[in-house]
């Protein structure tokens, strides 16, 4: 059996979270600790633990999470300046949660590689 998150908690509505988009397969929230002016997260409705778990069988779904990250910028109009969708992926990727999710940040022009952010902290 697979151990809940608290993205199950937030999907249930058992913990608060300001959702800004829903459908039948994703939820969409802000994160609670943003690392950008807009920061939020786009997860499944079913748990998939880690990238590592993505395959032919669930393919269409995690699409499903670009498809509501690009209808998001879209309709918050951040669309065309652009933005980042990142999925950490275990300890070295810096993964926290195991429930895959789309961190999408937008609002100011990020920095590019991330490592060499990281680096100058
Ligand atoms: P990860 O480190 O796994 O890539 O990202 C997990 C993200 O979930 C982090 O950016 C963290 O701030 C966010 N997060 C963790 N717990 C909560 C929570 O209870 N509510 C919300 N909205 N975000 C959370």
């Amino acid at each position: 059996m697979t151990e809940a998150t608290i993205f199950d908690k937030i999907i249930n509505r058992e913990i608060p979270a300001t959702i800004i988009y829903e459908d039948d397969y994703v939820l969409a929230f802000n994160d609670i600790n943003p690392q950008a002016p807009i920061h939020f997260l786009v997860i499944p409705k079913v748990q998939i633990r880690t990238a590592n778990d993505i395959n032919n069988d669930n393919a269409e779904l995690v699409g499903k999470l670009y498809v509501a990250a690009a209808k998001i910028a879209d309709e918050m109009g951040f669309a065309n300046n652009g933005f980042r969708c990142v999925m950490n992926c275990n300890p070295d990727g810096g993964q926290t949660v195991y429930h895959i999710h789309l961190h999408v940040l937008a609002g100011k022009p990020l920095g590019w590689p991330p490592y060499q952010e990281t680096l100058k902290k």
